[in-house]
């Protein structure tokens, strides 16, 4: 078909104004079929559009033969223009329908190959149009709120906002989860190329910026290449992380405290239809209060090992553990103390220095961790021995060391998760129900 002239967009009404009663007289909505069911006198064609969905109700005595016909033919997700009059209505979604006087198809749409009970699989593979679906939509203006809240926050702290690099040369958190990526460099010998890394955290970079705003965050992406598939890892994931100078552990937890009650506040106060359509009820969210319970690493091991788990000192808690400790909990948890061997940049404990000044924030639910923070090494001393304690090449380090040599300071800092956060608002099932195009080990397309 020939495409007509792009539209007026004044003449058109959101979906969502109808339904709020905002609307007079005749109106034109413009969207997409989702669902229609027609006798041979009535045609009712539920159109969705980025606000709503509308049930348009096409009466064969009240429009053009044409238009009665193109509603009763017009399949799913085909793209529409319809000219009514609302009116409310008890029986119809939203309690208002628009009684229909003239039905336009822009685009006959071919069969959707998404119907229902095909399967996580066929979902995936069909990204592209699942993300016109309702759940989609839901969880996506829920991420879109935290993430308008998070930033939102740190700003209305005093925190500057800041982006690092993604292609890196070294690793802060393991070189199991490390992605190798190619990187061609044309001018090398023989035309060789080098690899570089694509970052797991900001953190290295988060430091060396600090020194001349002191108070930063970003909102990026992390890569990880995750051995363990789980419901809550991605190896591409949104990472907001904080990074401050002459803030302690228990201060940055605090403000952590104060970030997640403000993202729980934004998105009751403007996704409360989203959540109880998700299947959420929003009164587990309003329940949510700091300060939360704070547990020490030894005291969780003991918890675990009372469960029935067999840990060991320095044993990792996986998704099992973090399912365990968090499933039957309404609150937040924070652990603190974690052994030493977490890792290289995290500072030792003065009074106990087999432990670290650090912590995890599990959410409730089962969810498991969200966010990972703690005090940093500031000590140049401190950190030459931890990197050689951890027998890695301080060359790599080289210029992260230098930041140790002038005027270095005590800080704080904190990874969050943004989409394992936004899975637990949601009730989510599977990290990968919040993000437009999840990557995962075994996907990367659409
Ligand atoms: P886990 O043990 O669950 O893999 P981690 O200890 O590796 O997490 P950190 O390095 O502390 O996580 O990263 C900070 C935060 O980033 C985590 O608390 C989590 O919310 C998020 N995060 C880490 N890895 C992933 C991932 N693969 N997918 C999604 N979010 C992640
Ligand atoms: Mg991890």
């Amino acid at each position: 078909m020939a495409y007509p002239e792009f539209p007026d967009h004044s003449r058109f009404t959101p979906v969502a104004s109808v339904l709020a009663g905002a609307a007079e007289g005749e109106v034109t909505v413009r969207g997409w079929v989702y669902r229609t069911r027609s006798s041979g006198k009535l045609a009712f064609v539920v159109v969705r559009d980025g606000t709503g969905i509308l049930q348009c109700t096409v009466s064969k005595a009240k429009v053009a033969a044409g238009d009665f016909d193109a509603a009763c033919s017009a399949l799913r997700e085909s793209s529409v223009v319809v000219t009514g009059t609302p009116a409310a209505d008890d029986r119809a979604p939203g309690g208002y329908e628009l009684r229909v006087s003239g039905f336009e198809v822009l685009h006959y749409a071919e069969t959707f190959p998404i119907t229902q009970d095909l399967g996580d699989e066929h979902l995936l593979d069909n990204r592209h149009l699942w993300l016109r679906s309702r759940p989609m939509v839901d969880a996506l203006k829920v991420r879109a709120t935290a993430f308008g809240a998070f930033r939102g926050f740190w700003d209305s702290q005093g925190y500057t906002e800041v982006q690092s690099p993604s292609f890196v040369s070294g690793a802060c958190e393991g070189g199991s989860s490390l992605f190798d990526t190619y990187y061609p460099d044309e001018s090398a010998e023989g035309g060789k190329s080098f690899y570089a890394h694509l970052s797991q955290s900001w953190q290295l970079y988060a430091e060396a910026t600090m020194f001349g705003l002191e108070r930063i965050y970003t909102l990026a992406p992390s890569f990880r290449a995750e051995k363990s598939r789980t419901r809550r890892h991605l190896t591409e994931f949104w990472h907001g992380e904080v990074e401050a100078a002459w803030v302690h552990n228990e201060q940055m937890m605090a403000q952590e405290e104060a970030m997640l009650a403000a993202i729980i506040t934004a998105v009751l106060a403007r996704n409360r239809p989203e959540l109880e359509r998700l299947g959420r009820d929003p009164a587990v969210l309003e329940a949510v209060q700091p300060p939360f319970e704070r547990l020490k690493y030894a005291e969780v091991l003991e918890l675990l090992n009372g469960m029935g788990f067999d840990l060991a000192w320095g044993d990792d808690f996986g998704y099992r553990e973090e399912k365990a400790l968090t499933q039957e909990r309404t609150q937040p948890l924070y652990i603190t103390h974690f052994p030493r061997e977490k890792g290289f940049y995290h500072r030792p404990d003065p009074a106990d220095p087999k432990v670290l000044v650090c912590h995890d924030l599990l959410a409730p639910e089962g969810y498991g961790e969200i966010i990972g923070g703690g005090e940093r090494v500031w000590s140049p001393e401190e950190l030459a021995a931890r990197i050689a304690e951890e027998g890695m090449e301080p060359e790599s380090y080289g210029w992260y060391l230098d930041l140790r040599k002038f005027g270095s300071v005590p800080h704080s800092g904190f990874g969050l998760g943004l989409d394992r956060l936004v899975a637990w608002l949601c009730g989510a099932d599977h990290i990968r129900d919040v993000i437009a195009f999840p990557r995962t080990m075994r996907r990367t397309t659409p």
